[in-house]
């Protein structure tokens, strides 16, 4: 075949610089802060509970909704921490991970042609899962106010056009680790409700948050319970990233047009992984409490290494991610600087342009993660602050 047969909508999805990223890393040996995946696995209980129930006969098809046993464990996890009640038979629904979910709530509630509104910066799936909809992304653009990224409410007012169907908000938020406040979401959900647009929430690190901050589920909110869908993944809060393990909240009519998309992308799938994640979610927070602890001592000891040597970190309320200005170590450019820290500091990072819809507009930024061990972020953090030293050096010869 001479031509490309991809389909032209999805030739801007074609490689993705986390892959990219993650061969250099291979080519290099350099420490790999770029895709964001834990480099321990999550509690012992989580992986025997998975080995007993492939040895004890769960392996063929879940049920299309999910275990029941795992949706009636998310019914009371949400009830629980968030005060927001959801039937386990109609209003839950377990998927391939949050990336399923997000593709399949799209696809089923956005009408081709209509808009998604998304925060820019956002998680590259968002871009590939719109237009598989057929549908069309708007931006919204984060800036930094101080050191912690927002938006401004005039510009979210003025993205909203008559053919927006949806928005699509991501909290605790990567790649800049702001976590919205009640009073960000407010204005999020006066927006929605002003427009009559459908929630769509990215909840993954909603319980990777620190320093005290509370997430707070935009369905929490009044009023939001009836147009919003919530998603959240067992791969994130229990260190399981390759189980693929997620769910999805909402209203029983919602849910239902996500599960009748979802039958026909991957129908069900993981059966033992989800008996696993029921075992152990009613026991979470000795496991979350430790994982909190752990990435904020992972978060600090990067940030401090680094500010300390001159580079400029944005706040990180949660998530796995530090995002720095890469212009305080004398980039302009992101890449350029990501390609001189795997060569010649050994360490990974992502530049923070593959989560804008052109790349340009977000140059200036470069993503490290830090859900790694301690060993690793400290000889990480060393060497950044090495390189950081040389390069001022540089710059001042
Ligand atoms: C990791 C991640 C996902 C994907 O979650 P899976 O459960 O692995 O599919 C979705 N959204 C964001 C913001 C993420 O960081």
């Amino acid at each position: 075949m001479s031509e490309d047969p991809l389909v032209g909508k999805f030739a801007p999805f074609r490689s993705t610089i986390f892959a990219e990223m993650t061969a250099l890393a291979h080519r290099t040996g350099a420490i790999n802060l770029g895709q964001g995946f834990p480099d321990s696995d999550g509690p012992p209980e989580l992986l025997s509970a998975a080995a007993e129930a492939v040895l004890s006969g769960h392996n063929q098809y879940p049920p299309l909704p999910g275990v029941p046993a795992l949706r009636t464990a998310i019914a009371e996890q949400r009830a629980a921490d968030y005060g927001t009640p959801y039937d386990p038979d109609t209003e839950i629904l377990v998927t391939a991970g949050a990336t399923e979910a997000i593709a399949a709530a799209v696809a089923a509630l956005v009408p081709a042609g209509d808009e998604v509104l998304v925060f820019e910066p956002y998680y590259d799936s968002y871009g590939a899962a719109i237009a598989l909809a057929g549908a069309v992304r708007r931006t919204v653009r984060l800036h930094p106010v101080g050191d912690r990224f927002t938006f401004d409410p005039g510009e979210l007012a003025a993205a909203v056009t008559p053919r927006t169907r949806a928005f699509l908000v991501n909290t605790p938020h990567n790649p800049t680790g702001t976590v919205l406040s009640a009073a960000e979401l407010a204005v999020i959900a006066e927006i929605c409700e002003r427009h009559d647009l459908i929630a769509i929430t990215d909840e993954v690190y909603e319980h990777l948050v620190f320093d005290g901050v509370r997430h707070i589920p935009l369905a929490s909110l009044p009023g939001m319970a009836s147009r919003t869908l919530t998603i959240s993944s067992a791969g994130k809060t229990f260190n399981a990233t390759g189980w693929k393990v997620g769910w999805v909240c909402g209203p029983a009519p919602m849910v239902a047009a996500v599960r009748t998309v979802k039958q026909y992308l991957t129908f069900a799938g993981g059966t033992p992984f989800q008996h696993a994640v029921a075992a152990v979610l009613p026991d979470r927070h000795r496991w979350l409490d430790g994982l909190r602890t752990r990435l904020t001592a992972a978060r600090d000891t990067l940030r401090d290494a680094l500010t300390s040597t001159g580079w400029r970190c944005f706040a990180c309320q949660g998530t796995y991610f530090l995002q720095v200005d890469a212009r305080s170590v004398g980039y302009g450019d992101g890449t350029a600087l990501c390609h001189d820290l795997a060569t010649r500091a050994g360490v990974v990072a992502i530049p923070s342009g593959a989560f804008y819809a052109d790349p340009a507009s977000g140059r200036e930024l470069v993503r490290f993660a830090f859900c790694k061990s301690p060993a690793v972020i400290a000889t990480a953090a060393g060497r950044l602050a090495g390189f950081a030293a040389g390069a001022h050096r540089e710059g001042a010869a």
